[in-house]
Parts: structure tokens; sequence; C-alpha cells
């Protein structure tokens, strides 16, 4: 409902201008076009090409082919300088873009033809990190680790380990795990055991859950360790994928839903942009937070999805700042981060909507 009066600004500088909090980007899926031909450039005997690692506008792919886009892309990334790169020129594109604060995700991946081992593809990250800090950029930039579904086990506790130790050497930037990966390969209670030990050290979870329909068993064992946040969660308030008992525990434990409208769409797990969740939960006032997942593959960004959110359900201007603002109560940063996001988001907001 639009409010009496209440006029748009000039809709592409309003969504840009919004100070934005970004919690959901993997960092090889965020890798721009731009950045993307330099890698190309480097690596010119794979003969990689722009539709290889990125879905342009009005098209689309199979989930499964969203994760060959991955394969290739990883083959573009294999050293410590390839990472530092990307790691610098996605954290620029998401300043440039309005974003405040950024919470990036990656698993660290170990390249034997460079001698990249796992640490020193943290340690890259987190020197693009500094740099860019040194740099002056507006964009406050932390670190989630990411267990890969496809890993098992052993790599996920060889990454809760390693976790552990950035969490404890870095002060503040590593700041928790994210599960993620192809939905259809593995089991979840393969890593309940180490996701409860990151939770026991300290770390926060951010769990990608029922992405796809049917994992009902699986959807209610990673609810229950109590996540710190959801990725997508696009089948809990589906009758194929969750349920209403689901549906009420995410609500009482208020756990905020990382929602990426553009790559649902593109990767086909929901039909079209008005029947996302983001309506159902928008609705019911339950805590959601819009992110890009990944800006590069979906060919978006965020200010771009705060404006197909707007528009597909009739957001007015106040609404989407409301929204922005109530994103960083959700972040994995300490209270006293918190309160200086609130502190620049209260200054800008005579400015970006004008009053
Ligand atoms: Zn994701």
């Amino acid at each position: 409902m639009e409010a009496e009066g209440q006029k748009w600004p000039w809709k592409t500088d309003f969504y840009m201008e919004l100070p934005k909090v970004e919690l959901h980007a993997h960092l090889n899926g965020s890798i721009s076009s731009n950045t993307m031909k330099k890698l190309i450039a480097k690596k010119p005997h794979l003969k990689v090409h722009d539709h290889m690692t990125m879905i342009d506008k009005g098209k689309k792919r199979t989930l499964e082919e969203c994760f060959q886009m991955f394969h290739v892309i990883h083959q573009l990334t294999t050293s410590a300088e390839d990472i530092l790169m990307v790691t610098k020129d996605v954290i620029k594109e998401f300043a440039d873009d309005g974003v405040k604060y950024l919470e990036l995700r990656s698993t660290p991946r170990e390249e034997s033809a460079t001698g990249m081992t796992k640490k020193i593809y943290v340690e890259s990250i987190l020197e693009g990190i500094k740099q860019c800090k040194q740099e002056n950029l507006d964009i406050d930039v932390r670190y989630l680790m990411a267990i890969d579904r496809r890993g098992g086990l052993a790599v996920a506790k060889e990454t809760v380990e390693l976790a552990k130790e950035f969490f404890l050497s870095t002060g503040d930037t590593v700041l928790g795990l994210d599960l993620s990966g192809d939905p259809t390969i593995g089991q979840a209670k393969d890593f309940l055991e180490p996701l409860l030990e990151a939770k026991k050290a300290g770390l926060k979870l951010a769990l990608h859950l029922a992405e796809i329909p049917d994992k009902k068993k699986e959807t209610q064992m990673l609810l229950d360790l109590l996540p710190d946040r959801i990725g997508h969660g696009t089948f809990l308030n589906s009758p194929e994928g969750g349920s209403l008992g689901q549906v009420d525990f995410v609500r009482q434990h208020r756990i905020p839903l990382e929602l990426c409208l553009t790559s649902n769409i593109k990767s086909q797990t929901v039909p079209s942009y008005d029947q996302h969740h983001f309506g159902f939960w928008y609705s019911i006032a339950h805590p959601s937070v819009i992110c890009t997942d990944d800006k590069g593959v979906f060919a978006t960004y965020l200010s771009q999805e705060y404006q197909l959110a707007a528009e597909t359900f009739n957001l007015t201007p106040s609404q989407v700042w409301d929204l922005s603002y109530e994103s960083i109560s959700y972040i994995f940063a300490s209270d006293n981060t918190r309160s200086e996001l609130r502190k620049r988001w209260n200054l800008l907001k005579p400015k970006v909507l004008h009053f």
C-alpha cells in the first residue's frame, strides 16, 4: 500500500543511495564480468566465454547448470594472486553500489598446481579485505568460511578448525560459517557435528536450507542447530518442502532469512518474482534480508534486488528504508558495529528519503 502523498525519489538513484547491508554473497559467484575478463585473459587456454560464467537478463538455468558454472569459475581463480584480485574487485563493486557492511563467504580451496593451500586461500581474502580498508573504502567487510556439502564430514571438520583458528587470530573479521553447495549432494546429518562444534567455539552459523523441495527431514535437522541465519529457505513455507511446524519454528526463534530474488528466479527454484517467498515472510513481518547470493553469475547488484522487491511487492520508500535499516540487526559483527551502522543510516536518512 502506498502511503498518501509519499513520492518516490528518482528511482535508480534512490536504490543506489540507500545504504545497504549485504549478508549473503559468495565470493566466486560475485565476480563481475569486468573482473572475469581479466581472469580469462590470464588463462586463455581454458577458452572460457561470458555465457559460461554469467546468466544474462531474461535467461535462466537449472540449479545443476548453475553449479557447473561455479566449476568453470573455480578454474579461473586458482592462485593467491587471483583470490586477492577478485576479493578487492568484489568489495569495490559492493561499495560502489552503496553497500556499507558486507559479509563475504567462500569455501577455502587448495590448488596444487599453484601451491595455494586452504590457509593461503583464506589469507588472500583477508589481505584483500585489509587492503580495501587501507584504501579507505566506505565499506566494512567480514568473512564467513563456507563448508561445501560436496566435501563431506572430513573436509567440514577441517574447515571448522581453520575457522576457529582465524576467528581467534583476526579478532573480528572471521565471524562464522556457512553451509552451502549443491543441495542435491551430501546429507545434512554429516555436518551436524562440525557445525555444533563451530557454534560452541562462538562462531555464527548461516545455513542454506530448504533450497529444493522434499527436504523436510534435513531441514528440521539443520533448524534444530538453531542457525543464526537461514540462506534462502525457499520451500519452508510450501507443502512440498516445509511444513507449518517449520514455519512456526523459524518464527518462534525469529531466525532471519537471507532472501535472493534474482538468484532463485534464474536458477528456477522460484517460478516468478511475484511468487517469491519474500512476499510470505514480509507479510508476517519476519526478519528478512535482501541479498544478491552471486551478483556476478546472476548479473545483478544489491540495489537492483531492492528495487525488484519493492516493485514486485509494492513497497513504499520508507518501507524499503526500514528493510535496509532492520538488516543491521542481523549482521554477525558486534553490537558496537551495529550501533555505528545505525548512526550512519540515521545521518543519511534525510538525504536519501528527501525530507
Ligand atoms: Zn548462496
